[in-house]
């Protein structure tokens, strides 16, 4: 095992208008689970890519383990990868799908066979190993793609959106499956998804990513109570975070959102007078008292019940617990606790800090 450093990474692609990778420094520890999440198109393939040797980059550096790969072979970097399409030969059973890198490496057949059976039973393939790919379903082609990958003793374990073809149900049971096992192996590992879901719950920590950078990396849970920007706080959460736009009163001593208003943090004294972004989790808002809030809309989500309303003429979205009932144009009394707010920027978008 090892971990891997990113120093400064750029990268440009011909024609490309803006760098797909905008000098992104990242350090993922040995054994650690790095999850890198993003909208389409901000660059998390591409960084994938320059630490598997797939892509070079403009200028920065990769270490694995200290080592300094940014030019070498790909296969001289130790690593094993798994696509979000299968990638498993349909030509070939799947005993020998699991064990084709080690043949290829010219390991001895025993050894082969040993770590085949392994994988096989890590993954709960055993029953599967004399059947051709076709003959699988997605979720079980999926775990030949990840057993080959892991039957390889690589430092470090790559993978991008490697659920994103199973249906919701297979992608929920596999996603808690491949964490057991990463956790098992112990294996570095760093994993591209779009799904914020799928990055909260198997992520040691999660690096957010927009436009070729690193907006926020760090726990699941930090980067979901905390965001470090309005685009974190919009991007993760479903649905995401609300934003209200108020102006602080001329003593900073509340937050008029013109037409009700609720204290500020004494540290925001200094936005007297100036707009600031309020922003808090739909179910971080508490029902029953506090300001008046006008319902929209009602919609029953099994576990939780989603509400639409109009809260100084701002629109906002709160979690209820399930069964709640109202109908639309009633009169909700909503609170807004101050363990709760989030305090922005309203030019930087950037997080305040009020401790
Ligand atoms: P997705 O989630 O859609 O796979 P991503 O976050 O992985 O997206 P990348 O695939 O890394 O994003 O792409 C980053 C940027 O680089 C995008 O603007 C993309 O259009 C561009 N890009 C990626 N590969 C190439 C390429 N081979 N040639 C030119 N531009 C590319």
């Amino acid at each position: 095992m090892a971990d891997v450093e990113l120093h400064e990474l750029v990268k440009t692609y011909p024609g490309g208008t803006q760098r797909a990778s905008d000098a992104v420094s990242l350090h993922v520890a040995d054994g650690e689970f790095m999850v890198l999440l993003g909208p389409s198109g901000c660059g998390k393939t591409t960084l994938l890519r320059m630490i598997a040797g797939l892509e070079t980059p403009d200028s920065g550096q990769v270490l694995i383990g200290g080592r300094d790969v940014t030019y070498a072979d790909p296969r001289g970097r130790n690593l094993s990868m798994v696509f979000q399409s299968y990638a498993v030969f349909p030509n070939k059973r799947v005993a020998d799908n699991i064990g084709f890198g080690l043949m290829v490496a010219g390991r001895p057949a025993e050894e082969v066979r040993r770590k085949v059976e392994w994988a096989a039973d890590l993954l709960a393939l055993r029953p599967y190993l004399d059947r051709y790919p076709a003959k699988l379903s997605g979720g079980q082609r999926q775990r030949v793609a990840v057993a080959r990958a892991i039957v390889m003793d690589a430092d470090v374990l790559l993978m991008d959106e490697p659920l994103s073809n199973l249906d919701a149900l297979l992608r929920l049971s596999f996603r808690a499956e491949l964490k057991k096992l990463v956790g098992e192996l112990g294996t570095t590992c760093i994993y591209v998804t779009h799904d914020q879901l799928e990055a909260l719950s198997l992520g040691d920590r999660v690096a957010v990513m927009r436009t070729g950078q690193v907006a926020q990396c760090g726990p699941p849970t930090e980067v979901y109570a905390h965001p470090a920007d309005e685009f974190v706080g919009g991007f993760l959460g479903s649905p995401p975070m609300n934003f209200l736009t108020g102006t602080v009163t001329g003593d900073g001593g509340r937050l008029d959102l013109g037409g009700a208003s609720l204290p500020v943090p004494a540290a925001l004294r200094s936005f007297a007078g100036k707009p600031v972004r309020l922003g808090i989790r739909p179910e971080g808002i508490a029902l029953g008292a506090g300001l008046t809030a006008e319902l929209e809309v009602l919609e029953p989500l099994g576990s939780s019940t989603l509400l639409t309303a109009t809260l100084a003429g701002q629109r906002v979205k709160i979690s209820a617990p399930a069964g709640f009932r109202a109908d639309p144009g009633a009169e909700l009394r909503v609170a807004l606790p101050e363990d709760q707010c989030r305090w922005y920027d309203p030019e930087t978008q950037l997080l305040l800090e009020t401790a």
